[in-house]
């Protein structure tokens, strides 16, 4: 079968191949790639800059944002055939700690977890795909390829859990929410936000495109400004942008109480403007609190799901700006300005 497989830590060591059929090691589960959505991580991946192979092996079968249809059930998985399923990414470290031990993978305390397409666990861009039948996430078949946007979903479910839950330390009522970053996690992020009843916000540089019209078309205000010359104080910010200038001014600019949450991933960039003291006493004069969050738990794919089953199918389908053919995979990692989610399709829905 044909798969997109990369050398780790080699630059432009990927490529389209022949490789044997599924290992039934990979779970008793047989599906049929739908359509893989691509990330970051996997153009990182593919630039030689992360990513590691399974054991024993050279190379590493890309792709974390998986969609497919079920071939063959298996005995234990309750699925059934034609079943469309979106397959967990991390695996809980063997050790294990005790976050993965009460199954939350996602706060991994030792980092010896293993990812699908990413750490030592072949990926989901392959004609074919094993997986164990509990980390087999079935989904509404009325989403059809929009069941690829199910990854990223549960990226923010599981950043909403955290902000709530932060929140309700104290009384709290927050009104609104500031995303920044109009990508597919920000936007996405948005959406959840206003399923949560929230008047949101969305911040990004883009003027013109999609973007503006997809924030627009949710009910939320779009917001080409600095995050300092925002006109309000949110109640939580869910900074999706990695960038330092928009994190620092993130922490600046919180209302007394907010939460600020950290989704994005960035390196480097200019020195902040105001010192780390200015910007920690600004936090404790108004509780503030800044998290991170990476990664979901089983939780957050059930409510990421059900968060997308109840979305507007439209709107959703805006979302996903390109479709690939596997042969096209180099086109389907290089990002042109418009893209918002670019997905490879290896067969018809
Ligand atoms: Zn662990």
């Amino acid at each position: 079968m044909k798969a997109i497989t990369v050398e780790p830590k080699k630059p432009e060591s990927a490529r389209l191949e022949d490789i044997d059929e599924p290992d039934f090691r990979n779970g008793s589960v047989l599906v049929e790639a739908v359509a893989v959505g691509i990330c970051g991580t996997d153009a990182e991946i593919a630039s030689g800059k992360y990513g590691w192979p399974p054991p024993g092996k050279t190379r590493l079968v890309l792709g974390h944002e998986s969609l497919g249809r079920v071939l063959e059930p298996g005995p234990t998985s309750g699925l059934k055939q034609g079943d469309l399923v979106v397959g967990i990414v991390r695996r809980p470290d063997p050790v294990p700690c005790p976050n993965c031990a009460v199954g939350e993978w996602d706060m991994c305390r030792n980092g010896q977890y293993t990812e699908r397409g990413i750490k030592q666990i072949d990926g989901y861009m392959s004609e074919r795909w094993r997986i164990e039948p509990e980390y087999a996430i079935k989904i509404d078949r009325t989403l059809g390829l929009l069941g690829v946007l199910l990854e990223p979903t549960t990226v923010v479910a599981k950043a909403w859990e955290h902000i709530l839950a932060v929140g309700r330390r104290a009384f709290w009522e927050p009104e609104t929410v500031l995303v920044t970053g109009a990508g597919p996690i920000g936007l996405l992020g948005a959406l959840l936000g206003k399923q949560l009843g929230l008047e949101v916000h969305v911040l990004d540089r883009a003027e013109t495109g999609s973007k503006p019209e997809l924030v627009r078309d949710l009910g939320a205000t779009y917001h080409t400004c600095s995050v300092a010359d925002l006109g309000f104080a949110p109640d939580i910010i869910l900074e999706c942008t990695g960038v330092g200038s928009v994190i620092a001014e993130s922490i600046s600019k919180i209302g007394p109480n907010g939460v600020v949450c950290l989704a994005g991933i960035g390196s480097r960039g200019a020195l902040p403007k105001m010192a780390t003291a200015d910007t920690a006493s600004a936090a404790v004069l108004k509780n503030n609190v800044v998290i991170g969050s990476v990664n979901a738990n089983k939780r957050h794919w059930y409510k990421a799901a059900e968060a997308l089953a109840r979305a507007d199918r439209s709107w959703l389908s805006r979302l996903i700006t390109r479709r690939e053919r596997p042969e096209n995979f180099k086109q389907a990692l290089a990002r042109a300005p418009e893209d918002i989610k670019v997905i490879i399709q290896f067969s018809e829905i």
